[in-house]
């Protein structure tokens, strides 16, 4: 019987039927290595120890390599290394140029590109490092880095100077003055354990680091941000969640980017994380031809509260060296914005923020909806573009006229 469906011939799904199928769970499955026992296979160290990290491996796993992608293979240990898991791997469409997992961790010859106004540490996190490995940018709250490894390279990874193993370390060596600073500074009621991947250290060296910094009278909340759910869900095991759960509060921060990433996998790992009480957030950065799309991001954001997963973040990709090719406009952002803000669930919508380049911190961007502010009212716009007064008195006091629906707006 013929196929008449929109993608047999072609073209693309009606958007809604689109984000819906975007929705559905679905397992990375086991591709090339069907014949790896279940054991291996969901064992995070086998899955670390057989991560696709040459050109040769990549290209014979995958022959539709462009040459682009195999050049930009072949220099990536030179900067940052090339490394994906074997899970995955799997969720790449080989057949796909533009497939939105591939864009993320295939290097490409782009990479070498670079434009004057690129830096190699867009956030200035050097300059406000008091001791190696720990940045203290905002006033109540420092960033602890712990390892300079992650189970996969985000080619668009801001701290692409310090990780994959630039360091040469595993735990940070000087981890013990990093707590040491946290002690000396009572105004630190927060630290966020970043890297690098802090989940790629072993239940008892993790264990050990929460111990001490939860022995700190004055941190009050500890949180760790990691790729490790998406690209190892088999590290989230019930022993680690056991052992997480003994340092609350404790929050995680995860990071993906587009709904491919949510596999039945992620979501039972993030399910695991939940159900010890870890409350989780989610950081996306704004990829181009990865999830620069209104109805790829309402899927996402949708999927991730389904895996129980609150969207925090959405970066404006930051201005590092050799991602120009992955960076989506902030125009594009704040349409995307827009589209999510009353279109869907508030818990879904994710704050868009633009890391000031060179350490001015995060700066939040929001589409326009406050349109004049005058000393007697604030003239606003609501998701649908319909315009509303809000009345106020010179002092700030609200007034007791109630606001009313502006048919012809009037703009000032
Ligand atoms: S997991 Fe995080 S730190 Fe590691 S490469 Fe990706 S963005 Fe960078």
């Amino acid at each position: 019987m013929k196929d008449d469906s929109p993608q047999a011939n072609g073209e693309e799904p009606p958007s809604g039927d689109r984000c819906q199928a975007l929705k559905e769970f679905h397992s990375a499955g086991r591709g090339f290595w069907h014949d790896v026992s279940d054991a291996d296979w969901n064992d995070w160290r086998w899955q670390l120890k057989h991560r696709i990290t040459t050109p040769e491996q990549l290209q014979r796993l995958m022959p539709t390599l462009t040459p682009e992608e195999f050049a930009g293979a072949k220099l990536a240990n030179h900067k940052l290394a090339l490394a994906i898991t074997p899970y995955f791997f799997n969720l790449i469409d080989p057949a796909d140029e533009h497939c939105p997992i591939r864009l993320q961790v295939i290097p490409r010859i782009e990479e070498t590109h670079t434009a004057p106004w690129e830096m190699s540490d867009p956030c200035g996190e050097d300059s406000h490092s008091p001791v190696p490995g720990l940045v203290h940018r905002y006033p109540d709250r420092v960033l602890f880095l712990v390892t300079d490894r992650c189970a996969a390279y985000c080619r668009y990874c801001t701290r692409s100077r310090l990780v994959s193993n630039a360091s040469g370390y595993d735990f940070h060596p000087e981890s013990d003055r990093q707590i040491a600073y946290i002690e000396k500074h009572p105004e630190v009621r927060d630290v966020l354990l970043s890297g690098g991947d802090p989940l790629l250290l072993s239940d008892e060296k993790l264990e050990n680091l929460l111990s001490r910094l939860r022995a700190i009278p004055h941190v009050e909340f500890l949180r760790i941000g990691s790729r490790i759910p998406t690209f190892l869900p088999q590290r989230i095991t019930p022993g680690l969640c056991a052992m997480l759960k003994k340092f609350h509060p404790l929050f995680m921060s995860i990071h993906s980017n587009h709904p491919r990433e949510l596999t039945t996998e992620v979501r039972d790992a993030l399910g695991r994380l939940a159900d010890a009480g870890i409350p989780l957030g989610n950081q996306s950065v704004l990829l181009k031809h990865v999830n620069d799309d209104a109805e790829v991001m309402k899927a996402h954001v949708q999927k991730l509260l389904m895996c129980r997963v609150k969207p925090y973040y959405l970066y404006q990709c930051d201005l590092i060296s050799g991602s120009a090719h992955l960076r989506a406009s902030v125009r594009q952002g704040i349409e995307i914005m827009t589209q999510l803000r009353g279109h869907t669930t508030g818990y879904a919508v994710p704050q868009y923020v633009i890391d000031a380049p060179g350490g001015g911190g995060k700066v939040p961007i929001n589409p326009e909806y406050v349109l004049s502010h005058n000393a007697d009212r604030v003239l606003l716009r609501n998701y649908e573009g319909k315009i509303f007064e809000y009345p106020e008195a010179p002092d700030g006091t609200p007034l007791s006229k109630p606001p009313k629906e502006i048919e012809e707006p009037q703009l000032v």
